[in-house]
C-alpha cells in the first residue's frame, strides 16, 4: 500500500475529518515533497472521504510537478496572489467535525484554517501519522544506516581536527564541511564543547580556544539527501584527561552499553532510559544526568518515540532512535555517548559503530 493510501485509511479510523500538511517532514514522509516552508500555502489536503489533494502557490506549481508528489496521482490545485487558499480548501471538505494539523504548521496558516473552519476542532496530525512514521520500512532503515555510516565518517576524522591552541569555531567549521563531503546534503548541528563547555549539553560554537588536558563533546548530524538524518556524539580528550573524568567517563560507557543491549520488541521506552539512569545513579553520579536518555530519528532529528520516564509506550520492530546518556559538572567538563539504533526482531541494531572509548588526541 502505498504511503498516502495507508493515511487516508489512518485518517478514517481516526475519525478525523481531514488532514492538513504543510511544508515539513510529515509532507515529506507521505509524499516525498519537500516544500519549502512560505507564508504562501502549500497543504496537502487528505480527506477520510473523497480524494485527496495539495493546494499549491501558482509559482510553486513548477517545483511541486519536478517532486515525487507529482508521480502519486494527486491533484494539484494551483492558487493565485488574489485567491484565498483557505477558503478553496474549506469548500473541498465542507464543514467537518475535526481536522489533523501537521505539528509545525505555522500559527499564521493554523489561525486561517481556524476561522474558514470554526466548527472544526483542530488536533496534531501526529495522531494520525505517529504510528506509521515510527515504524521505519526496511527502505528507511537503510536510509538511517546510511545517515549512520556517514557520520561515523566525520567522527574518525575529528583527531586530524582537534588540537590544542585551536578555538571550537575553528574545529566546527572543519567538521561542518567534512558533513557535506561526506554525503550529507545539509548540517544540521556541530556541538563542540571544550572543557567547561561540555556541562552544557546543547553548547553553541564559541571562540573559546581548547586547552591541553581538556575532554570535548562533540555531538554532530546532518541530513542526507534522502531526507533522513544523523547525530552522534563522542568524546575527546586533547591530552591525558583527568581521572575524575576519565572515572565517569567509564561509568557513562557501561550505562549506554547498557541501555543499547536493553532494546528489543515489547521493551518499554521507558525501560531503555531507566536502564542508563540506573548505572549512573548506582555510580553516584544520577543528579549529573539531566536529560532524557534518547529521541526518535528520521526525516527529523527529534521526533517520536522519545526514551523518558513516563513513555510506556513498547518498542517495535522499525522504531529507530538515540541512546545518548551524558554526565554533566557543572563548571568543569562533561561527557555524553550517543549512538542512533533501530529494534529489530532480535534487538538493538546500532548504526553508528565509531569506538566508544574515550579517544585521546
Ligand atoms: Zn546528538
Ligand atoms: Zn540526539
Amino acid at each position: 500500500m502505498s504511503r498516502l493510501a495507508a493515511v487516508r485509511e489512518a485518517v478514517g479510523a481516526a475519525g478525523i475529518g481531514a488532514l492538513l500538511l504543510t511544508p515539513g517532514a510529515d509532507l515529506r514522509y507521505v509524499t516525498g515533497y519537500d516544500a519549502l516552508p512560505l507564508e504562501r500555502l502549500t497543504c496537502l489536503v487528505v480527506p477520510a472521504e473523497g480524494e485527496a489533494f495539495i493546494m499549491v502557490p501558482r509559482l510553486e506549481i513548477p517545483a511541486a510537478e519536478h517532486s515525487p508528489a507529482a508521480r502519486l496521482g494527486l491533484e494539484f490545485v494551483a492558487w493565485d496572489e488574489t485567491d484565498d487558499p483557505y477558503s478553496v480548501v474549506a469548500g473541498r471538505i465542507g464543514q467537518v467535525a475535526t481536522i489533523g494539523l501537521a505539528e509545525r504548521m505555522w500559527a499564521m496558516h493554523s489561525l486561517r484554517f481556524r476561522s474558514v473552519l470554526p466548527g472544526a476542532e483542530q488536533v496534531l496530525a501526529t495522531s494520525v501519522l505517529r504510528g506509521l512514521r515510527t515504524r521505519k520500512s526496511p527502505a528507511e532503515a537503510a536510509a538511517l544506516r546510511e545517515a549512520g555510516a556517514a557520520i561515523d565518517a566525520v567522527h574518525a576524522q575529528v583527531p586530524q581536527f582537534l588540537k590544542a591552541g585551536r578555538t571550537e569555531r575553528e574545529v566546527g567549521r572543519d567538521i561542518a564541511e567534512a558533513i557535506l563531503a561526506a554525503g550529507h546534503a545539509t548540517v544540521d548541528f556541530v556541538i563542540v564543547a571544550s572543557g567547561p563547555n561540555g556541562a552544557s549539553p546543547h553548547h553553541e560554537l564559541s571562540d573559546r580556544v581548547i586547552q591541553a588536558g581538556e575532554p570535548v563533546v562533540i555531538d554532530i548530524g546532518g541530513q542526507m539527501p534522502s531526507g533522513y538524518c544523523s547525530d552522534s556524539t563522542r568524546v575527546y580528550c586533547v591530552g591525558e584527561p583527568p581521572a575524575d573524568f576519565a572515572e565517569y567517563y567509564e561509568v557513562l560507557r557501561r550505562a549506554q552499553d547498557a541501555a543499547c543491549e536493553a532494546v528489543r520488541p515489547g521493551v518499554s521506552c521507558e525501560s531503555i532510559d531507566a536502564a542508563a539512569r540506573e548505572v549512573i545513579a548506582e555510580a553516584g553520579y544520577g543528579d549529573h544526568f539531566i536529560h532524557r536518555t534518547g529521541h526518535g530519528i528520521g526525516l527529523e532529528t527529534h521526533e517520536e518515540p522519545y526514551i523518558v520516564a513516563g513513555n510506556t509506550e513498547p518498542l517495535a520492530p522499525g522504531f529507530a532512535f538515540s541512546v545518548e546518556p551524558g554526565i554533566y559538572l557543572s563548571g568543569r567538563h562533561g561527557a555524553r555517548i550517543e549512538d542512533i539504533l533501530i529494534c529489530t526482531e532480535d534487538g538493538g541494531e546500532r548504526l553508528n559503530n565509531r569506538p566508544r572509548e574515550l579517544v585521546v588526541v
